[in-house]
């Protein structure tokens, strides 16, 4: 029926969009929006206002160092650095000797350049750890650059006063941001809602909207601005570095389904009714040793992507290799039964591709599914895990590519 085709489209499409609206309505967005909330009131705030946002942002600072630190974070641990680097600096009066005009005006500029593009380049780099040799080199990089505008601002030379004005000068009216710093902001934002779109990972979400955020903050040339918006980047940084920290621990990497320690905290959590299903794919060894392991980690990715769309609420784990959990809450075997069922034909209809040195071809892969029911006296999910495991040996056993209970 087109009339009923046409609403499934159009289903999709809002399904799609507010996914993706998902992926930018994130922490950090409410952030960002608490600190222009706050920004927008300033003249209510008392007039030690100033004094505490800067301590409090140097506070959360120190407090995402030492937990992206502690986690292993790099990236974040590096663009928290460049933002309190940046904020010291700032901070800091014009040493003796100095045009104080001049001195404050090459450390705007230094700053507001080389902030969005580190902030930029750290997220374009991969986490490869803080005390490694790469992790060595980016800091590195970080002291150098700051070393270079260090000499640049101390040698007070007229070239490059003169430099800074002119790249100032351009958007003056509209904003004190140079215009090199403003097609960094740009590009920067551009590049990582780029990222974003493609992938969801909580610290491109915080990467991104740490570029509006260091915009408000030398834009608005005030006394709480900067604290204000600095202080709003660091819980941004902070909060994400937690988050992907709890997501390395409870979702599996190559399929991105909730790992068997997100099943432990499930099991815990079940009711006096629930059904638990085993999954676990056919002859996975021959796919791996025919075609090798990349294309048994594509075919993973396919099972798991078909076993999350389980029908029945059912919730998917990764177990372990090429396992996987179904937790059926307040289903009994009999309503989880053709749930499963319809799992596994789905699957065995799909055929996926695999590019051969020659040409492509078409492989299907097959699973079996042992499932039993717990609560009540049916005893606790670690025994109702355990029995799935028996029923699924039996679905071995009698061929594969079946449901057993
Ligand atoms: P059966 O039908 O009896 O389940 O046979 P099987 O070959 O699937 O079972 P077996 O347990 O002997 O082999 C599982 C294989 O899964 C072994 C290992 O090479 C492969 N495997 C486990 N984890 C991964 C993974 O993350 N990626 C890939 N590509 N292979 C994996
Ligand atoms: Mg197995
Ligand atoms: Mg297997």
């Amino acid at each position: 029926m087109p009339g009923k085709l046409k609403r499934r489209v159009a289903d999709l499409k809002r399904n799609r969009v507010r996914e993706l609206a998902g992926r930018f309505l994130t922490v950090p967005f409410a952030l960002l929006a608490a600190a222009l909330l706050v920004f927008w009131q300033r003249e209510a705030l008392p007039p030690a206002a100033p004094g505490m946002l800067t301590m409090a942002s140097f506070i959360l600072a120190a407090v995402g160092l030492a937990l992206s630190a502690g986690f292993n974070r790099s990236r974040v641990f590096a663009v928290l650095l460049v933002l309190v680097l940046a904020e010291t600096v700032l901070a800091l009066p014009a040493p003796v000797g100095f045009d104080a005009r001049l001195y404050g005006a090459a450390v705007f500029y230094f700053a507001a350049v080389l902030l969005p593009l580190n902030i930029l380049a750290f997220s374009l780099f991969r986490d490869k750890g803080l005390f490694t040799p790469a992790g060595r080199t980016r800091l590195a990089l970080v002291a150098g650059q700051v070393l270079l505008a260090a000499v640049m601002v101390a040698s007070q030379d007229a070239d490059v006063a003169a430099f800074v004005a002119r790249d100032s000068l351009v958007l003056r009216g509209t904003t004190p941001l140079p215009r090199t710093a403003v097609l960094l902001l740009a590009a920067g934002a551009a590049v990582l809602a780029l990222r974003l779109f493609r992938r969801p990972v909580p610290v491109d979400g915080a990467f991104f909207y740490t570029l509006p955020a260091v915009a408000a903050a030398f834009h608005f040339r005030e006394p709480a601005a900067l604290p204000l918006f600095f202080a709003a980047a660091a819980a941004m940084l902070t909060v994400a570095a937690i988050q992907e920290s709890y997501s390395i621990a409870y979702r599996d990497e190559l399929t991105g389904l909730p790992s068997r320690r997100a099943l432990q905290e499930e099991l815990a959590r079940l009711g006096d009714r629930y059904t638990i299903a085993m999954v676990d794919i056919d002859h996975f060894k021959l796919l791996n040793d025919k075609y090798g392991h990349d294309v048994g980690d594509d075919a993973l990715r396919l099972v798991a992507a078909l076993v999350t769309e389980v029908p029945g609420g059912g919730r998917s784990f990764r177990y372990g290799g090429e396992e996987f959990v179904v937790v059926f809450p307040g289903l009994g075997l009999e309503e989880a039964r053709p749930c499963l069922e319809e799992v596994r034909q789905r699957i065995a209809a799909r055929a996926f591709v695999v590019r051969g040195t020659k040409a492509a071809k078409r492989v299907s892969v097959a699973v079996s599914i042992g499932a039993a029911e717990g609560g009540g006296r049916q005893g606790m999910p670690e025994q109702t895990l355990k029995r799935a495991d028996e029923a699924l040996y039996r679905a071995k056993e009698q061929g594969r590519n079946r449901v057993c209970t």
